[in-house]
């Protein structure tokens, strides 16, 4: 699987890690992460990824959302395609800034926090 990294590409999931700092709700309501899907449906299109490619990215720490033991939780399991791409967009915003990287603690605890939620709360429907 090889995917085309471009600059847009970088740049968004750098706004979207940026969002995912600027997010204060709990249920994928507040303005951040509306903006993150925004960003995510750009960044679909510019990995050139196909419909069912989806969610383009997954942060690779992401944990069953649902309550163990539900049929929900028995049938989630990790996107590791999405998780894949988020580490080699991870390593090439790192690659080419040392800014991101500073910022990149703070953003991997905000993206923890926001990808629970994410999964629980999907994009609304894609218009
Ligand atoms: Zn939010």
């Amino acid at each position: 699987m090889t995917m085309t990294i471009t600059k847009k590409a970088i740049a968004t999931f750098r706004e979207m890690l940026r969002l995912e700092e600027g997010c204060d709700c709990q249920d994928g309501s507040c303005k951040a992460c509306r903006a993150w899907w925004d960003e995510h449906r750009v960044l679909h299109a510019e990995l050139g990824l196909r419909p069912w490619e989806y969610p383009a990215v997954e942060w690779p720490g992401s944990e069953c959302p649902y309550p163990p033991n539900s049929p929900a939780a028995e049938r989630w399991e990790p996107d590791l395609a999405a998780q894949s791409r988020w580490a080699q967009l991870e390593r090439a915003a790192q690659g080419r800034s040392t800014t991101a990287r500073a910022a990149h603690g703070a953003a991997r605890r905000a993206a923890r926090k926001a990808a629970k939620r994410r999964a629980k709360h999907r994009e609304p429907a894609l218009t």
